[in-house]
């Protein structure tokens, strides 16, 4: 695996959703899909598509091309769906324009839903005991900076350029024919990873040489990116999900701050979370498009892991859809539009503590777990894999980070 950082070299629009209205949103990122496709561009220039290489790195599932973030040094993840913000001042605490923070609820409705709406979900700001705004749902990407061991926003800086078609007699503007073009500012950083056997890895290292073009209007000096880097380490090593060298794991952290909150109904279960941290495509086995990820799916993923996962059930799904729209360059033709659940989405999962006997006994219920999410983490879920799709990450620290000063309040520390 390897990290790529790409800088864009002149503004980049990579369509958002299929056109509606007169302006064409971009994407705030480059999609593992794009990047596939420009390096595929650069290859065809001096090679043939029936070579066995072009074959290996792009048509086959040999090579998967991630989603390229915003990066500011620190790599960034899309932010889940249960992160809600002051409506009037949106952002985290270490973000400019002094904003109120942002809470992430995923604890708090799942206490909601295990104790039949009994538990109380936050619906006010609260901030400094003033604030009387109701919480609204956050998104964009953020990034987790270890120093000071906070949240931040990252977001990548766009512009609009307007344009309008020409009547052919008179060459002056046709009425109702002016559109904009949204696009990413040029000087930008983007930062994901490719995976691969290392053969297959030094050859895209040779297709980076050249600038790569990415996404619509490239005819017209759009989407030039050059490389910045392509080095063969991961971005950011969170902690292991299970117990290992004296650390506690993702999985026991996350059970601890669940417990913590002191609801009986939760006593004796475990809880596992998937958050997607790229789009995931799953369909049922009749082939119609899935808004949410039953355990089937899971398991179709982890072979020999059947027994262990039937004891788990859902028991929270924050999830929404995104229409996927495509352009086949090779065939000049759109593709076929899929339904994805969109990054962000949170699959919450549990089961009672008693039926996970399958994994031998009580002590070793969450290495084993671990083991098999570990396995998930690596090899992802669903369709399109090779293209960036279906990246999950369980039991993601930004649902139980909490603030470490001492002195603030209970309600307080969880405001990120
Ligand atoms: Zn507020």
């Amino acid at each position: 695996m390897r990290t790529l950082i790409l800088k864009t070299a002149s503004p980049v629009s990579v369509s958002a959703s299929p056109l509606a209205g007169n302006v064409n949103r971009t994407l705030e990122y480059l999609p593992g899909t794009a990047v596939r496709g420009a390096l595929a561009a650069n290859y065809l220039r001096s090679g043939a598509a029936s070579h066995p290489d072009f074959q290996a790195l792009f048509a086959s599932n040999e090579v998967r091309y991630g989603n390229l973030y915003p990066y500011r040094g620190v790599p960034a993840q899309p932010v889940p769906l249960t992160a809600y913000s002051c409506k009037r001042h949106p952002g985290f605490g270490a973000d400019n324009d002094a904003p109120h923070g942002v809470f992430d609820l995923m604890i708090d409705l799942l206490l909601w839903q295990e104790t039949k709406g009994k538990a109380q979900v936050p619906e006010m700001c609260g901030y400094e005991s003033a604030c009387s705004m109701p919480l609204d749902s956050f998104s964009g990407f953020c990034l987790f900076n270890e120093r000071d061991c906070r949240y931040e926003s990252v977001k990548a800086t766009s512009r609009q350029r307007g344009h309008t078609e020409l009547r052919d007699e008179t060459q002056a503007a046709l009425v109702g024919s002016l559109y904009f073009v949204e696009m990413l500012n040029e000087g930008q950083r983007f930062a994901g990873q490719i995976a691969g056997n290392q053969p297959l890895l030094d050859k895209i290292a040779c297709l980076l040489e050249e600038p790569l073009r990415l996404g619509m209007g490239q005819t017209r000096g759009l989407g030039k990116c050059s490389k910045e880097d392509f080095f063969s380490a991961p971005l950011r090593q969170l902690e292991p999900i299970g117990p290992q060298n004296g650390l506690a794991g993702r999985l026991c952290r996350l059970n601890a701050a669940i417990q913590q909150r002191g609801a009986e109904q939760t006593a004796d279960k475990l809880y596992f979370t998937l958050t997607c941290h790229s789009d995931l495509i799953v369909r049922d086995r009749f082939l119609r498009y899935l808004s949410y990820l039953p355990l089937d799916a899971i398991q179709q993923s982890l072979p020999g892991a059947d027994t262990a996962m039937s004891s788990f059930r859902p028991v929270g799904t924050i999830a929404r859809t995104r229409l996927l729209p495509g352009w086949s360059s090779a065939w000049k033709l759109p593709k076929e539009c899929a339904v994805a659940i969109a990054k962000g989405s949170v699959f919450v999962y549990g089961a009672e503590r008693s039926s996970l006997g399958c994994f031998g006994g009580d002590n070793k219920v969450e290495n084993a777990l671990a083991k098999l999410l570990e396995r998930l983490e690596q090899d992802g879920l669903g369709e399109r894999r090779n293209e960036g799709f279906g990246i999950v990450v369980a039991c993601d620290p930004f649902h139980y980070h909490r603030s470490s000063d001492e002195q603030l309040a209970e309600t307080e520390k969880a405001r990120l």
